[in-house]
């Protein structure tokens, strides 16, 4: 992409209103624009760092078996007066009419849909069990909509639903959401702690939320730090085989790690005193194993091996896919702006012109612009007339991982400058060889 020919409006100013770091840089670096209170436009460049992420998710869902479909944003609230959930959700459900005055809603989760979907499609025991997801827009009118999109209304989410037979299937199925959890984060470059959370009536060890650390996070959080010092990126699992999902599980919840919500100083004292960290965390995931809670009142069964009828056991999995974009500028960062993890960055390299209309630098740029492309690299192109104080520093703000800088002076000894965002290891290059380097390096993103 040539950024003259995009739209990339950069703020140089800092706005007043955003309070943590992660808003202040996806405002500057123009990814996203408010239109009212927590709903946002996302724009190009900030989309694309939404559809990276959304990738990673959904190819790690369908990894763990998770099969992707698409329910509406736009539901009857008959279906929630079913459930029994109608009147207890409160304020934060947008509850709308249509013309002909029924009752709808904009969907804050999908429990009761799939519910629905589920029951008609599913009979029998042999068609079990199954995990359903999709990646929606929802709506929930918070109290306070605020840290950009770590906090908004109108927000995207990946819920996923599980369903089985027996408690114990439900088991395996929550435990392989567990683990496509840990490689989902791991791959955006996150450390994401499963933390216990509550169960309310249903009991057992079956409820995670996965927060990052972070000083901006909205729940204190209490955790292990063996738990911390594991290798978080190279979790291997055979989602085929029960004992691999459940050795995995029980590895990342056997030390301590809780929120506020859950937190019990009487175990937390066990752990000791020197491995206790207590921080800050933002939520990125939920994920709960809640039985027959909507499968019970929307009356979704299916026959059994012995013929008989069986209500069934139901989870769900949620990602805050938007959030999420926050979340990981939260954790990287620099005093001159965002550094993307490879995976979720909304380009893989910059490739700043030094000399724009110099014949020979233009030459060396458009080659090397349109090589890279043509590999399969995603190159932004700073083509501006622009002075190279102001381009370093807009490419800084938006940090993709590599800065491929071609100039008069380097271009006179045949040389191109290579630069990694994330350390500022620069090397002096061949257009070729930088070209090479990148290639390898952005391979199978
Ligand atoms: P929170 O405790 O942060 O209010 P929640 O418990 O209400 O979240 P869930 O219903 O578990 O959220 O939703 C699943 C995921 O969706 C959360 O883990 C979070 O990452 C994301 N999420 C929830 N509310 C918002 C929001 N208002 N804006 C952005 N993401 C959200
Ligand atoms: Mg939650």
């Amino acid at each position: 992409m040539r950024l003259t020919r995009y739209v990339l409006p950069l703020l140089k100013e800092t706005p007043a209103e955003a309070q943590i770091v992660s808003h202040r840089l996806m405002l500057r670096a123009g990814m996203i624009r408010q239109s009212s209170a927590g709903i946002y436009s996302w724009l190009p460049l900030g989309y694309r760092a939404l559809q990276k992420v959304e990738r990673i998710v959904h190819e790690e869902q369908q990894r763990a078996g998770a099969i992707p479909l698409l329910m509406p944003t736009i539901q009857p609230a008959e279906i929630w007066r079913e459930s029994g959930r109608y009147d207890a959700y409160g304020p934060e459900m947008l509850r709308i009419k249509d013309r002909h005055e029924r009752e709808m809603l904009y969907g804050p989760t999908n429990e009761e849909m799939i519910t629905l979907l589920v029951r008609d499609a599913v009979k029998s025991w042999r068609d079990l069990p199954r995990i359903l997801y999709h990646i929606q827009w929802k709506f929930r009118d918070e109290t306070r909509p605020r840290f950009g999109v770590m906090r908004g209304r109108e927000f995207l989410m990946k819920d996923a639903y599980s369903f089985d037979l027996t408690a114990e299937g439900a088991r395996l199925s929550y435990q392989k959401m567990f683990v496509s959890y840990l490689k989902t984060f791991a791959r955006l470059g996150l450390t994401a702690v499963p933390m216990k959370a509550d169960t309310g009536p249903i009991g057992g060890d079956l409820s995670h939320e996965f927060l990052i650390l972070a000083e901006t996070g909205e729940s204190q959080v209490f955790v292990d730090k063996a738990l911390l010092a594991k290798d978080w990126s190279s979790v291997e699992v055979d989602y085929e085989d029960p004992a691999s999902v459940a050795g995995i599980f029980e590895s990342f919840t056997s030390a301590y790690a809780r929120t506020d919500e859950t937190h019990d100083e009487a175990i937390w004292a066990e752990t000791p005193a020197e491995r206790q960290v207590s921080a800050r965390g933002v939520e990125v995931g939920h994920i709960f194993y809640f039985g027959t809670k909507y499968s019970e009142p929307l009356k979704a069964a299916a026959i059994g091996p012995d013929g008989q009828p069986v209500t069934l056991e139901m989870g769900s999995y949620g990602v805050g896919v938007s959030r999420l974009l926050g979340a990981i500028i939260e954790a990287s960062h620099d005093e001159n702006g965002i550094v993307w993890p490879e995976a979720a960055a909304p380009f893989h390299v910059a490739l700043v012109n030094l000399k724009q209309g110099d014949a020979a630098v233009d030459a060396a740029a458009e080659k090397l612009y349109a090589e890279l492309t043509a590999a399969g690299v995603e190159v932004l192109y700073d083509d501006r007339d622009e002075r190279a104080g102001g381009k370093f520093a807009a490419m800084d703000l938006i940090g993709l991982p590599w800065r491929l800088t071609v100039g008069p002076r380097g271009l006179a000894s045949g040389q191109v400058e290579l630069r990694r965002r994330k350390d500022g290891a620069t090397e002096e290059l061949t257009p070729e060889a930088a070209a090479a380097k990148l290639i390898a390096a952005t391979r199978g993103l």
